[in-house]
């Protein structure tokens, strides 16, 4: 190839794996990493200055726009969960997956993750450290389904065999949501989309050792908070599953929630869920609350944090497709 070729240029990112194997092979390189970083992405701008062409304009957002933070979608299982563990102020050890935006403002519920799996591992080591430094704190570890399947259950066993004391919360909502909904070993369906064995996740923490495994519904935040405080009062391995699927995988749609515009105080109590089907509108000298009735799916998580009233669920059909 390089034969016939007039300039070979060799761009990768990161180190210089196929340039330093081709240049060993006596093969001229004219432009690799003398001309490209080694760190960072490289994008169309790094590689035309390397070329010696000019770059591009580059596009100056428009000014005034909403900020829109990254959040969960609405009515996700997850945003019940990171409500009651940022109310609840305890330490999460995080890991990789939708519920890793639980770290983010205002949730402010997550305070590691290290690689796929490691919320339990280092859960379990914290919580070891915390013994020999005499502080009585549990940590808490959060999972998703696919992730557990991934590389979690070795570090729940290594926690059951070595006398752990952390609480783990596994969100099994049959799906890997953040990369699109691929299927996993508890959705019945191979990435293949051929019909399997569905892998409960309950019996397989139990089979690990673990005797205290819970359900949770964290749509329900009273529920929600009364579980995770006993499995943090319980002494030693505790898990909790919430079975909750992926809204957006499973396309399950439920009826907006309303607001009373005349019983909100305008408090933002229900803002601290961080959905984005809800905002602000001036009313007179306040601001009150509004939902916008296309983007709310009705899961009734900031109507739990209303303490006057003011939000209503509206029953209807729900089209889980599961
Ligand atoms: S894709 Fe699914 S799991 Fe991820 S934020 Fe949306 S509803 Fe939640
Ligand atoms: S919590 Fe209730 S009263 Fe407070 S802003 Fe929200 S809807 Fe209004
Ligand atoms: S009920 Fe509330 S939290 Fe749930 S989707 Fe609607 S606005 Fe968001």
């Amino acid at each position: 190839f390089a034969s016939s070729v007039k300039r070979l240029m060799i761009i990768e990112e990161m180190d210089a794996i196929f340039e330093e194997q081709i240049r060993a092979m006596g093969i001229d390189v004219e432009i690799g990493k003398n001309k490209l970083p080694l760190c960072g992405e490289i994008n169309a701008d790094i590689i035309r200055t390397a070329l010696g062409e000019s770059t591009s304009e580059i596009a100056v957002p428009v000014e005034g726009l909403p900020q829109r933070p990254p959040v969960f979608c609405p009515s996700c299982a997850h945003r019940g969960l990171f409500t009651i563990l940022s109310k609840l102020k305890t330490f999460v050890s995080g890991d990789i997956g939708c519920y890793t935006l639980g770290a983010l403002p205002p949730m402010n519920a997550m305070h590691s993750v290290i690689d796929m799996g490691a919320s339990i591992s280092a859960a379990h080591g914290m919580a070891k450290v915390n013994a020999i430094a005499g502080r009585d704190e549990k940590p808490v570890a959060v999972i998703g389904d696919s992730t557990f399947f991934h590389s979690g259950i070795t570090g729940l066993l290594s926690m059951s065999y070595n006398a752990g004391n952390a609480l783990v919360i596994i969100m099994d909502n049959r799906t890997t949501g953040m990369t699109g909904g691929q299927e996993n070993p508890g959705s019945g369906v191979t990435l293949q989309g051929v019909p399997t064995r569905q892998v409960e996740i309950a019996p397989l923490v139990k089979a690990l050792g673990i005797e205290n495994v819970a359900e949770l519904n964290s749509y329900d935040l009273k529920e929600t908070e009364a579980a995770i405080k006993k499995g943090l009062e319980t002494p030693g391995p505790y898990v909790l599953i919430d079975k909750n699927p992926c809204v957006l995988r499973y396309k399950i749609r439920k009826p907006a929630i309303t607001v009373e515009p005349d019983k909100c105080t305008g408090c933002r109590a229900c803002l601290k869920v961080a959905c984005m089907a809800l905002g602000l509108v001036a009313s007179g000298e306040k601001q009150k609350v509004r939902v916008d009735p296309n983007v709310c799916n009705g899961c009734g998580v900031c109507a739990q944090m209303c303490k006057f009233d003011a939000m209503h669920t509206i029953e209807g059909e729900n089209n889980a497709n599961l």
